[in-house]
């Protein structure tokens, strides 16, 4: 890739007048060696999963094997149409998604991780939640996922993106910072402003432990997606409003691997801290070991 870091993204979408989006594109040909048809052939593929994930999910109460979760997307779903929402209906609709997509992953179901299992349901909420909203089309729709792709490249060559590596801000975190980028370039913004909503989006989940209940990736993983989808569009919101990160996004992303590398190992993914502990917790994974064993 001709970028490291976002600054030199935006240098490079401005000389060549081109969305980060386009740039991915031409990008991931050249590093691939395949040609840009192809490479769009397969995130239209990928953006098919997606949507599939979105609405098996939306539909159906899932159970996984633990028992712990499952049917929170539908109960979203069925309060919004129920009546008044205090988000909104647009944001309600996006989180309804994103904890949809968490539950297919949940129960074993078919997922793009983006970038992470545990943070897949961010980008399809947003995503798919918005496209029914504005009408934008597939090919749209993949273009925005080539800028979420850019994204997540500069995060996880300067950072991480994996809650065993840097936390739930390294994959919470980077979703919601990836999904903000993207909408704002779906919206017809610029690619700085899309990169202030990434620095925006970040900032926003600094220090966002990873804990979950039992080594599943469940509590409190799946709310947490649903609150991703949310934050992402606010984040979008004011960056497309003129909001900038004054601390530079890249410097964020420098800071999410100095807090990540500070962070306790037992809140890196071993389910030895947070609530994982908490008495709930170790009463849910004494539960869960038992029924294991039996
Ligand atoms: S708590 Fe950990 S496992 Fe769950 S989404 Fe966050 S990083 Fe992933």
């Amino acid at each position: 890739m001709r970028f490291s870091n976002l600054e030199q993204l935006i240098q490079l979408c401005v000389k060549e007048s081109v969305t980060i989006g386009k740039l991915m594109i031409t990008e991931q040909a050249v590093e691939t060696g395949k040609s840009t048809e192809l490479v769009l052939e397969q995130m239209a593929a990928y953006y098919d999963i997606m949507k599939e994930a979105v609405y098996k999910g939306i539909d159906s109460e899932l159970k996984p094997r633990s028992g712990l979760t499952g049917g929170d997307a539908k109960r979203v779903r069925t309060y919004m149409h129920n009546g008044v929402v205090s988000l909104g209906t647009e944001a309600c609709s996006a989180m309804a998604y994103a904890l949809a997509v968490s539950e297919i992953n949940a129960s074993m179901g078919r997922i793009i991780a983006t970038p992470t299992a545990g943070s897949c349901g961010i980008i399809p909420g947003v995503f798919v939640s918005s496209q029914e909203r504005f009408g934008w089309s597939d090919e749209h729709m993949v273009h925005g996922l080539f800028s979420a792709g850019a994204i997540g490249y500069v995060i996880a060559n300067n950072s991480f993106v994996s809650g065993a590596e840097g936390g739930c801000q390294a994959e919470i975190g980077s979703a919601i910072g990836m999904a903000a980028g993207a909408l704002v370039e779906l919206r017809g913004g610029t690619p700085e402003q899309a990169v202030h909503s990434v620095g925006l989006a970040l900032k926003n989940s600094l220090g966002l432990i990873c804990d979950p209940v039992g080594g599943l990736v469940e509590v409190p993983c799946i709310v947490r997606n649903g609150f991703g989808a949310v934050t992402a569009m606010a984040a979008a919101d004011m960056a497309l409003a003129g909001v900038k990160s004054v601390i530079p996004s890249d410097e964020v992303i420098d800071v999410m691997l100095e807090v990540g590398s500070a962070m306790p190992e037992k809140h890196r993914e071993t389910a030895m801290g947070g609530l994982a502990q908490t008495p709930t917790g170790r009463k849910i994974m004494k539960e869960l070991y038992e029924k294991e064993e039996s």
